[in-house]
């Protein structure tokens, strides 16, 4: 089971969500057949998700990200609630670019230029919705400019996907480091210092060996002892779609009695991929006939 930290250090200047998600991002790999760019690019949006989604206070409550660009991947959405389900897709995942000149893969280059939206369903009327403009691509740069501009908040993310030769997966994770409103200056100032020289994040996923505790202490172990996070709850991240037969019959209901119609005389049936876990769903002209009925009886 994957596993995320909240942590505030002890001047409460700052917290730390930080999270360990090999397996959540090796479920949602497998699923989508993603190649080794489209797996770091859905990768990386699942698991800033996943700790967004530990953010919301209440139950039921539920975080979407979407990532939306000219690039060839078109877009990457991860959705998430407060209890740690986590579920997202990319619209293709079968896209593939040569590296960068660094040797890393090119997310940025698969996103392109576009556009990073956050939406927060927590049971008001309309949702919360927040959108910036992509800075590279690359999403962790790009959250930390959605919090800085769409929440005024402070903040440094840091995502990463690690693959091994054989395009296995061997390390996931993420962070998001924010600003509290009381900071010291002292502690800002030591903590953006181990940031900027903080080995690569990716690196450090792979040397914690699935252990968050293990990460956090190689992220911030070098801070003086009065600025370094102490844990203050664990919570767990896991792969879970949520879909099922009735909320498929919902939808076909939903399309309208005429387009139901068109299912029924011109293609005697549907046949519904869920777009997150590609699980599918058949309908027969029987099954239509009655989703008709109901859409007809309201
Ligand atoms: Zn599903």
């Amino acid at each position: 089971m994957d596993r995320c930290i909240i942590a505030v250090d002890k001047s409460g200047s700052y917290r730390v969500y930080i999270a360990v998600t090999t397996e959540l991002v090796r479920t949602a790999r497998d699923i989508h057949g993603a190649t080794n760019l489209a797996a770091a690019a859905l990768g990386r949006t699942l698991t800033a998700a996943g700790m967004m989604g530990l953010m919301l206070k209440g139950e039921g409550d539920r975080l979407t990200l979407q990532i939306k660009g000219d690039g060839p991947a078109l877009q990457v959405l991860a959705s998430a609630d407060s209890a740690g389900s986590v579920k997202g897709y990319i619209a293709d995942p079968s896209v593939e670019l040569p590296n960068r000149a660094d040797g890393h893969l090119d997310v940025g280059g698969a996103i392109g230029k576009g556009s990073l939206t956050v939406i927060k369903d927590i049971g008001l009327k309309e949702p919360y919705i927040g959108k910036i403009d992509l800075v590279s691509g690359e999403i962790a740069e790009d959250l930390t400019q959605y919090y800085a501009v769409s929440e005024q908040t402070p903040s440094s993310v840091a995502l990463g996907v690690r693959f091994d030769r054989q395009s296995e997966i061997t390390a996931a994770g993420g962070m998001i480091v924010q600003v509290l409103p009381d900071a010291s200056d002292e502690a800002i100032a030591k903590l953006e210092d181990t940031l900027f020289l903080m080995d690569s994040f990716t690196l450090l996923i792979e040397d914690a060996e699935g252990d968050p505790d293990r990460l956090m202490e190689l992220v911030f172990g070098k801070l003086p002892e009065e600025f370094r996070p102490e844990k203050l709850d664990e919570r767990e991240l896991r792969w879970h779609c949520g879909c099922s037969r009735g909320r498929m019959e919902k939808a076909l209901i939903s399309i309208g009695t005429k387009d139901l119609g068109e299912l029924i005389e011109q293609d005697h049936g549907a046949e519904i991929t869920c777009q997150f876990c590609r699980k599918q769903y058949r309908f027969s002209e029987e099954d239509l006939k009655a989703l008709l009925r109901e859409a007809v009886n309201g």
